[in-house]
């Protein structure tokens, strides 16, 4: 993994969440403050913004640099959790000079680490964790396997879109719709939807 290959997933992941504005802004709609989709294009236009600059650097560099961009361009909630992703991910990668799928998925977790830290939340309490959390196991758990990318990519993507639903039933117990209660229920949270389109999008660069 190098800087192009960030600049090539960061340019499919921006076009992914523009395709999906409906959906995500309905979503924070229905039990949040309706601006998530807002805050997930304003990120995305921000990293398209420094792709120049994130070019020279390694990897692990242009990673915290997203993840810095990230906490001073998207309010609320969502960035203080995604700029700590970024972070968080750039920091293990520089301790490997030439990144394994291994390397990348211990780099993953231990950015999911990092917003279960920030956000003092776990799985089930219906928030982007509930993709996260599963999707970093999972390829913690086949990349130590060694099992090709592409596998590893098509089942990743299965993982996230049952994350994803797995919101559907869940009382809200962090962020805004937490003092919905029972309204909460029947209703996906809008940040475990940007996420499983995120990792749509990269994935489906890898199956390319
Ligand atoms: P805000 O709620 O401030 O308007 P966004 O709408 O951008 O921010 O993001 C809301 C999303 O952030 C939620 O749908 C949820 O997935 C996620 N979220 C909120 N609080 C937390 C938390 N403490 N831990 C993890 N994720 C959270
Ligand atoms: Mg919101
Ligand atoms: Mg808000």
């Amino acid at each position: 993994m190098n800087s192009d290959t960030i600049n090539h997933m960061a340019a499919a992941i921006r076009a992914a969440i523009l395709a999906h504005e409906a959906d995500i802004e309905s979503l924070d709609r229905e039990i949040g403050d309706g601006d998530h989709y807002i805050n997930m294009k304003r990120g995305c236009e921000a990293i398209a913004t420094i792709s120049a600059e994130l070019a020279p650097l390694s990897a692990a560099d242009a990673l915290n640099k997203i993840g810095m961009k990230l906490l001073s361009t998207i309010g609320g909630a969502s960035g203080p959790l995604f700029a700590s992703f970024f972070m968080s991910m750039g920091k293990i990668l520089k301790t490997t000079e030439t990144a394994t799928i291994q390397d990348i998925a211990l780099a993953f977790e231990s950015g999911v680490q990092a917003i279960m830290q920030r956000g003092k939340a776990q799985a089930g309490e219906k928030t982007m964790l509930d993709v996260l959390i599963p999707v970093a196991d999972t390829f913690k758990q086949l990349a130590g396997q060694d099992k090709p990318a592409k596998e590893i990519a098509t089942i990743l993507k299965t993982v996230a879109s049952e994350g994803l639903e797995s919101t559907r039933n869940l009382l809200a117990t962090k962020g805004r719709a937490s003092g919905l209660g029972e309204r909460a229920i029947g209703h996906l949270d809008a940040g475990a939807k940007s996420c499983e389109v995120m990792i749509h999008a990269v994935c489906d660069q890898i199956l390319a």
